[in-house]
């Protein structure tokens, strides 16, 4: 048996067409686009080329987008105002700041300082809770990723036995709610696990979240389980350097009934969700009902 390769890159063009069409009829009623601000501190080339990239993609998708790029020294005073600014800002639906920030600003405070209703990466407290209690807020773009990609390939989730490696705020611990919500049966796994391998074993879903290269083997894996992998590690080994997962994909494609690869997995539909949750945002901001998407 091989696995099914779940094309995230399709999925995520499919998401992004959807919410294209979206913007083309908000402009319509409301003679606006949308508007994301992405605001990036220092110098970082990761976030950088992430910034880039959701600029790009802001843009296709028919929107607005703006980036703020301050200097590694600025002050966290200084970047609570721009927030401030963005808030009160009626041309912005979506705030987005970049993490990792320099080590001299309180990443928290900034977060705690964007309105929850411009919150579209869902790292808000207020929006964790809305999730937390069932009430619509936005949802961290990654996991809400991870969460369409399974629906597509499986349908309906209900009953299934899920395990979630990684209880980050940012993935593991919304991936697990959103799993909840889906009616699945959850674990959520982190490296105070014991035996990872038989909790592994029992899912039909495996969501792996830890930034370990390959550390899940195939081996683990119950014949036919769905696995998303989420993990996005650099290596450089004697297959030369490349991006791996979190899973060893080779030998979980024989195992496995679908899989995500790394890259082409996860990763495009993050950006896809970013664009849906800030036409999903404007919506809300402009007194329309949330668009179907
Ligand atoms: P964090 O480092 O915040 O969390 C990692 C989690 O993995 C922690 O909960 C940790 O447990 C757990 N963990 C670490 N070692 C083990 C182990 N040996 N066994 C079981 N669990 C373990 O990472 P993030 O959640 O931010 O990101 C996870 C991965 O996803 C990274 O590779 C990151 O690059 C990638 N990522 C990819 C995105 C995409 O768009 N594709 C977006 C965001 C992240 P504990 O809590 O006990 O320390």
């Amino acid at each position: 048996m091989t696995a099914r390769i779940i094309d995230g890159k399709a999925h995520a063009a499919a998401l992004r067409a959807r919410v294209a069409a979206g913007v083309a009829a908000f402009v319509d009623s409301t003679g606006r686009a949308p508007g994301l601000a992405v605001v990036l501190v220092g110098t970082d080339p990761a976030s950088d080329v992430y910034v880039r990239s959701k600029g790009k993609a802001t843009l296709a998708a028919g929107m607005i987008g703006t980036e703020h790029r301050l200097s590694a020294e600025t002050t966290e005073a200084a970047l609570l105002a721009l927030v401030g600014d963005l808030n009160a800002d009626p041309a912005v639906d979506g705030i987005l700041v970049q993490l990792p920030l320099p080590r001299h600003i309180d990443a928290a405070a900034v977060i705690a300082a964007i309105d929850p209703d411009k919150d579209v990466d869902g790292f808000h407290v207020v929006n964790a809770g809305r999730l937390a209690v069932g009430a619509p807020g936005f949802v961290p773009c990654t996991p809400l990723g991870c969460a369409l990609l399974l629906e597509e390939v499986l349908g309906d989730l209900s009953g299934l036995g899920a395990v979630v490696i990684g209880r980050s705020n940012i993935v593991g611990k919304p991936m697990a709610q959103l799993l909840v919500d889906r009616n699945c049966t959850v674990t959520i796994a982190h490296s105070r696990t014991r035996d990872l391998k038989s909790v592994v074993a029992r899912a039909d879903i495996v969501v792996a979240a830890v930034g370990r290269a390959e550390m899940i083997r195939g081996d683990w894996l119950k014949p036919g389980a769905t696995v998303i992998d989420v993990g996005i590690n650099r290596v450089d080994d004697a297959h030369g350097r490349r991006l791996v997962g979190d899973v060893a994909y080779d030998e979980a494609l024989a195992v496995a009934g679908a899989i995500t690869p790394v890259p082409g997995g996860v990763g495009p539909m993050t950006i896809a969700v970013l664009l849906r949750n800030t036409l999903v945002a404007a919506h809300a901001r402009s007194g329309l009902p949330a668009p179907a998407l």
